[in-house]
């Protein structure tokens, strides 16, 4: 009988830096849970890109910030799948505004995507990746979790928190061997990005990246596709930063 595949559940994988990361962990034979919570054709287009790399996996739609609806997915993911090897918290929003001009509805709706989400999931998932005997969390922070960016104080701070809880989490599975690490992107050519940086400021940005080039997706995805690999089995805790050389 050929041996079961690892399964990963990856949120917000429609679109973005989560599809490039279903797509690379699906050619590395994984069986991919793609999340969403909005987007149906793009959720439909990133499971046929799962597919056409020989990849396989299912969608999964649900709001990361709603618990009942986390809990609820992840059990019929591991009732379905049987198992759940690798958690990918990647689902977040960015809502910008300077201090004075933050409602704080915005702030807690970004705290509870970003933040509050991971939380969720990983809790969710736990009894399960501490079953696998390769179980992975992967964090998707960002760049101005670790600097700051005028403007972005919630997304920022939600960014922040993600770090520490991160290096919270290796330690308290790293008796059972499940490692938890943090990814900080850059700036990533993505929706996010094309929503909220355009034209002059846009050129601005590049010409701070030393490696002069704003990211892909794809560059994200390596990093993860590592990280979840069994060459990263004794990293655990750490912040990988993909940014071009913006922050050193
Ligand atoms: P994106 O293109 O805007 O895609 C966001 C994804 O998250 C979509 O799949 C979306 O699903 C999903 N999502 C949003 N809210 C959700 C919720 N409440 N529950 C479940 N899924 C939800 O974003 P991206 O640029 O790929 O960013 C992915 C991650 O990387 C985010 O955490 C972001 O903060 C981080 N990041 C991005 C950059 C960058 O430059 N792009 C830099 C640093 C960090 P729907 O399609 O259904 O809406």
């Amino acid at each position: 009988m050929p041996e079961a595949k690892r399964v990963a559940l990856v949120t917000g994988a429609s679109r973005g830096i989560g599809r490039a990361i279903a797509t690379a962990l699906a050619e590395d034979g994984l069986f991919v849970v793609l999340n969403y919570t909005a987007n149906e054709a793009a959720a439909h287009e990133a499971l046929a890109a799962v597919k056409s790399v020989g990849g396989d996996g299912v969608l999964s739609k649900f709001d990361v910030s709603n618990s009942d609806q986390v809990d609820a997915a992840v059990k019929q993911i591991a009732t379905e799948h049987g198992r759940i090897d690798v958690l990918i918290n990647n689902a977040g929003i960015a809502i910008d505004g300077l201090l004075l001009r933050t409602k704080k509805e915005d702030w807690a709706r970004t705290l509870d995507v970003n933040l509050s989400g991971a939380f969720h999931c990983t809790k969710a998932c736990s009894r399960y990746l501490l079953k696998s005997e390769t179980g992975r969390i992967v964090n998707i922070s960002s760049v101005v979790g670790e600097q700051g960016n005028a403007g972005q104080v919630s997304y920022s701070a939600a960014k922040a928190g993600l770090i520490g809880m991160t290096r919270t989490l290796a330690r308290e599975l790293a008796s059972r061997a499940v490692t938890v690490n943090c990814v900080t992107p850059g700036f990533i050519e993505t929706d996010m990005t094309n929503k909220h940086v355009q034209g002059e400021v846009r050129e601005a940005l590049i010409k701070q990246i030393p490696l002069g080039r704003i990211g892909s997706a794809k560059d994200v995805a390596e990093a993860v596709r590592f990280l979840v690999s069994p060459r990263a089995s004794y990293v655990t805790g750490q912040v990988l930063r993909v940014n071009g050389g913006l922050l050193m």
